[in-house]
């Protein structure tokens, strides 16, 4: 992955244009290209504690678009640029992708940022910065942890550092779609201390929430709302939530039907960390997963492990459920559902649920879709549905056509031990 996003960067900033003949390239985005100065470089800390150098620039227009703050990668291409705070730079945009600084033109004059006005129409009014080195830091800007390298990229290796811990709480809380909890609110918690690791969201009560400045009593009471409605979770869910490098929704789906419960995923990663399984069969099992190899493998287990304090405590809040059955022979396999309404749990979770029974789910109402499922206050989709002659299903009924699966597969399992015995 690493390696990946570098070789892009790379490929990018050479020009190249790998399948297209440049004027094709250029007749669907044309790109613009704009010159401005780099102010300062600002280090935000990510979620896997990746330390991202964002250049600031004085603000410039390019494709419409008045860019203040571009990012700069990792330390390596701060490098390869050989860029200076004071420099003058030429940034490209390229249709709707993230503009970026391509090449440095020297330094800056004090005329190169004259005149400038910021996105809001205000009057960009800064001195010229004094030319300086980018200084790569050694601690991190949030926690002081020392860094680490790794590859192009460094990282601050503390779970509990604020800024990786907000971040965690908006992954968390973006995967399971909870409403309400946003950047602003998980800095919030973070930095008044009600939330030092991820589980201490389940025990936050309204009060806490609604005394937290800009909350007032019905928001705090909708977050504790949708925290609670988040507390029946299926394990794909859990494990994509989690966040853990190189586990994302379709490989967490693959992980959470090869190990079936958390119980055994769990049981597999201490087996491998204490050392007592020489087959290493936590290695054996994830790597029969389609697209999981010695190397994810480990990086999932590593991951699992570093947040093992956490994901016990989340055990402890959570109802972990899982999945039954592989994609290809769910119960629901051939079928395809819409999602509308209002419904117990949050969509992406029900959707998760249809794909991993084999289903296949879409977003808008046709006469080819199977079943229509209909929360409360459902709208012109059910209408849709009712003319079209498409089948409405509520969420019990969804319930049951998965448990005749769950149903079956029991029997299956049964019939093979009762054989083994003989
Ligand atoms: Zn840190």
């Amino acid at each position: 992955m690493v390696i990946k996003l570098d070789l892009i960067s790379k490929r990018e900033s050479l020009g190249m244009t790998a399948h297209h003949p440049r004027w094709a390239l250029a007749w669907k985005f044309p790109p613009e290209e704009a010159h401005t100065v780099l102010m300062d470089v600002d280090w935000q800390v990510g979620r896997t504690g990746t330390i991202t150098p964002v250049a600031r620039v004085a603000p410039v227009t390019v494709s419409g678009v008045t860019v203040e703050n571009v990012t700069l990668h990792n330390p390596g291409e701060v490098d390869r640029l050989q860029i200076a705070i004071g420099d003058k730079v030429k940034i490209v945009r390229r249709g709707d992708v993230i503009p970026k600084i391509v090449e440095v033109i020297g330094k800056a004059a004090k005329t190169d940022i004259e005149g400038r006005i910021h996105s809001d129409g205000s009057k960009f009014d800064e001195e010229l910065p004094d030319y300086s080195q980018i200084i790569i830091p050694n601690l991190c800007p949030r926690c002081d942890t020392n860094l680490i390298q790794d590859g192009a990229f460094i990282r601050c290796t503390n779970m509990n550092c604020p800024s990786r811990l907000e971040r965690t709480i908006l992954y968390w809380a973006r995967s399971l779609e909870l409403d309400g909890i946003g950047e602003k609110l998980a800095q919030q918690l973070c930095s008044e201390g009600l939330v030092k690791s991820l589980p201490d969201l389940y025990d936050l009560e309204i009060s806490d929430v609604s005394n937290l400045e800009r909350m007032g009593l019905k928001s705090a009471t909708n977050v504790i709302k949708e925290l609670e409605s988040s507390k029946q979770i299926s394990l794909s869910m859990f494990l994509s939530a989690l966040g853990i490098p190189g586990i994302g929704p379709e490989l967490a789906t693959s992980v959470a039907n090869q190990v079936t419960s958390i119980e055994n995923l769990l049981y597999l990663v201490n087996q491998r960390n204490e050392n007592i399984d020489e087959n290493n069969s936590a290695v054996t099992q994830l790597i029969e997963i389609d697209g999981i190899g010695v190397k994810v493998a480990n990086q999932i287990l590593d991951g699992l492990t570093i947040r093992m304090d956490t994901v016990k405590k989340l055990q402890a809040h959570l109802d972990i459920y899982s999945e039954s059955n592989p994609l290809s022979n769910g119960s629901l396999s051939g079928n395809t559902f819409c999602i509308t309404g209002t419904l117990t749990r949050s969509r992406k979770e029900i959707a998760h649920l249809i794909k991993s029974n084999g289903g296949k789910v879409v977003g808008s109402v046709s006469k080819n879709l199977n079943y229509l499922l209909a929360g409360e206050s459902a709208g012109s989709k059910l209408e849709n549905a009712i003319n079209l002659g498409v089948q409405v299903i509520s969420e019990s009924q969804l319930n049951e056509m998965l448990e005749i699966e769950t149903k079956a597969a029991n029997v299956e399992e049964n019939t093979q031990k009762s054989l083994m015995d003989f």
